[in-house]
């Protein structure tokens, strides 16, 4: 594991000119965005800091003033984690015993209608404070998976949609500079406020694909554009199925990425009920030749080079703190921010979240990171929200809800004998049963 430190990249790049607009139809100036609570701004009097300066300065100064904050900290330090190596990366489990409650959260729609949205600035806990960014205000996770999480919410409580909020993330990632790496759950794939635009981010290097990504792509993948502008590769690694983006031209990235969406959503709902085959399937239905043999709960005992390393207790500073966390309890009591890689409860009955239901988005999990000079954009293709022995009773349930840090390589166990007990073949099953098929992937490439 010792290459996945954390990331080389200290340096705060972004300048105060960064914020910029973001160029969409959520553009700063928004005339419906609501008065903002300035007493809840830290740093509004220093415009000139750069963002990553402000945030770092809001995580200073919440760690000291937030008991809830501390306490979330303090039990990064507990974690247990194990990692697995695959071909060619590397998945990490952690487990926190103490979040095993988190696991039963409902955010059903009904659950969310009821519940006081926890993402809405009135409903912030006193002692919480944030940085505000056109039209998003950043803020600490108070259930931190990361060593400096954030979790970032429009200033209005706007269904989570990632048409219109694609631009405004690249500002984010701009103006956070190559310290973090920012994060999307789709609103079924694993967002626990559904009804709240918002991103998170994480300090970079953390999650092994941070590192991995290039290998990845050379090794499993291949760059499927590559011209002046912008270039773009597929990968199919045997548990997940992106695409990654590369380009320092915003345009030519929110362009691309939309082409992107749109493929995918249109190869989705040409193949209807089908994309995945019910609450059995990790089959990839109709795809000739299918590399997806795994059935769920199937233990997958293929675990080739899975090689397995133990960390107990407090593994520093490295991947190892963290919390194993999900929507929870406590997160809906006016905490900003809530993991989200444990387990909301979407409205499915088993599992089933299959097929595009008039405007929903397809199924995605995002990852943002920048480089002095371009982002990176990482899209994870889903066809199901959980795998379906989430569902299950006895010996093959397994509480695991995959997000996009869990698609970034560490995956969050909130139920400690599945911690104890999960292989490699459970990843690798797993994952292959909530990721789009390989011919998914492949009509999705060839359209956009
Ligand atoms: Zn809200």
């Amino acid at each position: 594991m010792s290459s996945h430190k954390k990331g080389s990249s200290q340096q705060q790049s972004n300048k105060p000119s960064d914020r910029t607009s973001s160029g969409t139809g959520d553009a700063s100036g928004n005339p419906d965005r609501p008065p903002i609570d300035r007493s809840r701004i830290l740093g509004a009097e220093e415009p000139q800091r750069s963002l990553s300066e402000r945030v770092m300065a809001l995580l200073d100064h919440q760690r000291k003033h937030w008991p809830m904050l501390v306490e979330g900290y303090e039990s990064l330090k507990t974690v247990e984690t194990r990692s697995f190596e695959f071909d060619g990366f590397v998945m990490t489990v952690q487990c926190n015993p103490g979040r095993i409650v988190s696991s039963s959260a409902k955010v059903d729609d009904r659950s969310i209608r009821e519940r006081r949205c926890f993402l809405c600035m009135d409903n912030l806990p006193s002692e919480q404070r944030g940085v505000d960014y056109g039209d998003y205000i950043l803020l600490c996770n108070p259930f931190p998976i990361f060593r400096d999480h954030l979790t970032i919410a429009h200033m209005r409580h706007i269904p989570q949609r990632i048409r219109g909020a694609f631009g405004p993330m690249l500002d984010l990632a701009r103006g956070l500079g190559e310290r973090f790496t920012l994060f999307y759950n789709g609103p079924r794939c694993g967002a626990s406020a559904p009804d709240h635009l918002h991103f998170q981010a994480g300090e970079r290097g953390f999650m092994p694909m941070d590192i991995d990504w290039e290998r990845m792509v050379d090794r499993q993948g291949e760059w499927v554009i590559d011209d002046s502008r912008l270039r773009a590769a597929r990968v199919d690694d045997g548990l997940r199925r992106y695409v990654i983006l590369e380009s320092g031209d915003k345009a030519a990235l929110e362009d691309r990425f939309e082409r992107l969406y749109r493929s995918f959503a249109e190869v989705t709902a040409s193949m209807g009920g089908s994309r995945d085959t019910g609450a059995t399937g990790s089959r990839d239905t109709g795809a000739t030749g299918s590399r997806d043999t795994g059935t769920a709960g199937s233990r997958d005992t293929g675990t080739a080079g899975s090689r397995e390393t133990k960390a107990t207790g407090n593994v520093g500073t490295e991947a190892a703190g963290s919390k194993a966390t999900g929507a929870d309890g406590t997160k809906d009591i006016g905490a900003a921010g809530s993991s989200e890689t444990g387990s909301s409860v979407e409205n499915e009955g088993h599992g089933i979240t299959r097929g595009n239901r008039g405007d929903e988005e397809p199924m995605l999990n995002i990852l943002v990171s920048r480089e002095p000079d371009r982002w990176r954009v990482i899209v994870f293709l889903r066809r199901k929200h959980r795998p379906d022995r989430y569902f299950l009773e006895g010996e093959e349930k397994m509480v695991f809800s995959p997000a996009a840090v869990d698609f970034g390589g560490v995956c969050i166990l909130p139920v400690r004998r599945d911690f104890e007990r999960i292989t490699a073949g459970d990843l690798r099953s797993m994952f292959r049963e909530v990721s789009a098929g390989p011919q998914v992937l492949d009509e999705v490439v060839r359209r956009m």
